[in-house]
């Protein structure tokens, strides 16, 4: 089932490791250190790096070795809640600001590329939702007039007897196909990242985690692996990495491992018969399948969201591979070349947070949408730092919630993502 020369890395990373974990001396001041070097904490940092501030990134592994190099790389215009669920917790007029700044989010992403002319595989793929159940493909086709009236995308539904033009999957109960959105290679997008950061006079200082950091009169004290670092302000970017530097946000980002793997290189034919227009696919399963075909066209590459934390990757592509085989029949006896997990920040009311505690700015949960969402809000807090009128976002001032009992420690979620299992594989 694995091929000879399996990996237990992400397949992002052939040819292109996240950038260099080699220590660099962080400054002994600077105007801004942003703590967590992804999508987030980078695009902040090139924002306030361009605009003149001195800024130091701060991060515990290699830059971008979080996430940011691990996702399946979707770039969507929607946050991951449902939208019904979303509509029916708050004011209209709330919930389409929400919606329609996670669209924006998208022309963010695709604005960076483009101005800083980051190759890194961009395509207007489009994605199919599938419906994994009769009962799923019932909510799905409330969402997708949602989708059609605050997204900007336009949708249409194929019934199960059609589904085959998008997915070949034997289980299916039908689906919308998504226009409007894109795939890229996430690897290449946080490497390019950066560079251009570099480029921009700012200071990476990769292996270097901020074990504290501390209030003073004019700014904060940052205390980390190579020595202190005092600055004026602090962006808090660590997502589903965040360990226990920031108490607070601790008890409000739930870390949720999702895995990955892809195949050996396999016929054009059969990769066709999966995905035969080659769009992103996610399953509307509460532990989410999601697949996309490699960016050069010869694998497929297929996750899910495995809830516990299990570095043994042979065994996580093993259990992997029956998913994809129950999805994909034909796929039953194509070998796994590469098998990687990588941590999902969730909050638990599934929507990103943004905002400023102790004086740190935050931009946290990113509820796997973290490719615009988080290149987005990242750039957000920049412009506020900046004291710019367009850092403002419909996600300020959002209550930030935790769980009265919650201390941090998510022995729980590996019960819950069972439980998920259990249900999607009953579901009517
Ligand atoms: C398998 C998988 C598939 C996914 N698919 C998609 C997808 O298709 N589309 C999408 O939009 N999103 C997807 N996501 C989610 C997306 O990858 C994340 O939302 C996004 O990468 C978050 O970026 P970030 O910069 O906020 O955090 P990360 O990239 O996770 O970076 C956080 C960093 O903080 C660092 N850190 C933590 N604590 C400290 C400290 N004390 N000191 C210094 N550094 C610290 C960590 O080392 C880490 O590198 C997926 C995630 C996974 C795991």
């Amino acid at each position: 089932m694995l091929t000879d020369d399996f990996k237990p890395t992400p397949y992002w990373w052939e040819g292109l490791p996240p950038p260099s974990a080699e220590p660099a001396e962080p400054p002994a001041r600077a105007d801004v250190a942003v703590i967590g070097g992804g999508f987030t904490g980078l695009s902040a940092a090139l924002t306030l790096a361009r605009a003149g501030r001195q800024t130091v990134v701060f991060d515990a592994d290699a830059i971008g070795h979080g996430a940011s190099s691990r996702n399946a790389g979707a770039v969507t215009r929607m946050l991951h809640t449902g939208f019904a669920h979303m509509a029916e917790r708050m004011s209209r007029a709330q919930f389409g600001a929400l919606t329609k700044e996670a669209a924006d989010a998208f022309e963010t992403v695709r604005d960076l590329i483009e101005r800083e002319r980051i190759p890194c595989d961009w395509r207007m793929s489009g994605r199919f939702l599938a419906a994994a159940s009769r009962a799923h493909a019932h909510n799905l086709r409330v969402e997708m007039d949602f989708m059609q009236n605050f997204s900007g995308v336009q949708c249409r539904w194929l019934d199960a007897a059609d589904q085959g033009q998008e997915y070949g999957t034997r289980n299916g109960a039908g689906g919308v196909v998504v226009d409007g959105t894109a795939v890229l290679h996430p690897g290449k997008l946080v490497h390019n990242m950066a560079a251009r950061v570099v480029m921009a006079d700012a200071v990476l200082a990769p292996s270097c985690r901020v074990l504290s950091v501390a209030r003073e009169r004019d700014g904060f004290k940052l205390t980390h692996a190579l020595g202190k670092t005092k600055v004026r302000d602090v962006v808090v970017a660590t997502n589903g990495y965040a360990d226990g530097l920031v108490p607070h946000f601790r008890r409000r980002v739930l870390p949720v491992q999702a895995t990955m793997m892809a195949t050996e290189p396999v016929s054009p034919e059969l990769l066709k018969r999966a995905i035969p227009n080659g769009r992103m696919v996610i399953d509307s399963r509460r532990a989410w399948r999601y697949l996309r075909p490699s960016p050069d066209g010869t694998r497929l590459l297929f996750g899910s969201l495995s809830g516990y934390r299990d570095n043994d990757m042979p065994r996580m592509a093993r259990r992997l591979h029956a998913e994809m085989a129950d999805s994909l029949p034909d796929f039953a006896g194509v070998k796994i070349s590469h098998c990687w997990g990588g941590m999902l920040g969730l909050s638990f009311d599934r929507i990103p947070h943004v905002g400023v505690h102790d004086g740190m700015h935050y931009a946290l949960a990113m509820n796997g949408t973290g490719v615009p969402v988080g290149t987005h809000l990242g750039r957000k807090i920049a412009l506020r730092l900046l004291g710019s009128p367009e850092g403002r976002t419909a996600y300020d001032d959002l209550p930030f919630p935790t769980r009265p009992t919650y201390n941090g420690n998510p022995w729980f979620v590996p019960w819950i993502a069972r439980w998920w299992r259990f249900r999607d594989r009953f579901d009517p």
